[in-house]
């Protein structure tokens, strides 16, 4: 049974292009096996500084506002680290991690030239992987900080399959499994998550399409099974610029504001992934017969919300 998910990071409110995301997502989940494809809510919470609930409620009810609902607990990834930390234990186990004292700057410096036979931008050149002993002390005393945990991959090829970019190869470079500060890093995170949910179907933004292949050779290490991907293509500004959270009225209750009431996005939405939303769309449940992956349109969206009042 196909289970999909939507997965916010309460930094922001959501904008129009999170709300695609997201609706996109559940009508990818909710259409599949005859109507019976289940649905999961996360709330990416990782980062310390990304860990407002107050904001992660008012997201929560804005899915809710457009009638995307959700099958099983909501989770938060801030009260799963002892799932991560046992992932992060079988890696080792099978001596596949390594400590990294580098900065960010240090890693920006040495870093391999991006999109360049396939290395995905910011790859870590391997620069701690090869200390002994006494290079990881002479590292720990010369930067006085914890180290982080790297996946030692090796820079082996690792191929996914998407539904809208079709075949996608990437290398694995030796990425963060647990920052210096401890908390794990999102690419092991968003694995075990999945896992644990039954998600066997991601959809979201097209700008996390580089990471996937990491994503993907880490599922295999950790014997799990690897989603079929659809990275849609970014919602954009008609300056061709990203959406912010911030700014530019672009969210649900920014757009209320401006008398555009949560049917009339949703009939936006409809329209933008490929869909006649007709005149009776009051909910997402209204767009499920309608809804068409194949007719997903490949390009970006360009669009200002704002437009929408009339
Ligand atoms: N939390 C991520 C975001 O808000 C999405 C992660 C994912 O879908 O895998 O961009």
């Amino acid at each position: 049974m196909t289970t999909g998910r939507f997965a916010p990071t309460p930094s922001g409110m959501l904008h129009v292009g999170n709300l695609r995301t997201a609706l996109l997502a559940w009508l990818a989940a909710r259409s599949s096996d005859n109507g019976r494809g289940r649905f999961r809510l996360r709330i990416d919470d990782l980062d310390p500084a990304a860990r407002d609930r107050e904001v992660a409620r008012r997201q929560l009810n804005d899915l809710a506002t457009l009638g995307i609902d959700h099958d099983g607990a909501i989770e938060y990834q801030s009260e799963r680290f002892d799932r991560y930390d046992a992932a992060i234990g079988q890696l080792g186990g099978a001596g596949l991690t390594y400590p990294c004292w580098c900065s960010r700057a240090e890693v920006q410096a040495a870093s391999m030239a991006p999109h360049e036979d396939g290395w995905p931008e910011g790859a870590y050149p391997g620069t701690c992987a090869d200390l002994d002993t006494a290079g990881r002390n002479r590292r720990a005393a010369e930067t006085g900080r914890p180290p982080a945990l790297r996946l030692r991959a090796g820079g082996v090829t690792s191929t996914i399959d998407d539904a809208v970019h079709g075949r996608f190869t990437g290398i694995v470079d030796d990425f963060v499994l647990r920052r210096a500060d401890g908390v794990a890093a999102y690419n092991l995170a968003v694995v075990v998550d999945d896992d644990d949910a039954g998600v066997d179907q991601v959809v979201r933004g097209d700008d996390l399409l580089a990471s996937t292949p990491r994503q993907a050779h880490l599922a295999r290490l950790l014997g799990v099974t690897v989603p079929r991907y659809v990275h849609v293509p970014l919602v954009t500004g008609l300056g061709g610029e990203r959406l912010a959270k911030r700014g530019g009225a672009t969210t649900l209750g920014e757009l209320e504001a401006l008398g555009v009431t949560p049917p009339q996005v949703l009939a936006h939405l409809g329209r933008s992934l490929g869909m006649d939303p007709g005149d009776e769309t009051s909910l997402a449940v209204d767009l499920l017969t309608k809804f068409d992956l194949t007719r997903l349109p490949r390009s970006p969206w360009s669009v200002n919300p704002t437009d929408w009042a009339v």
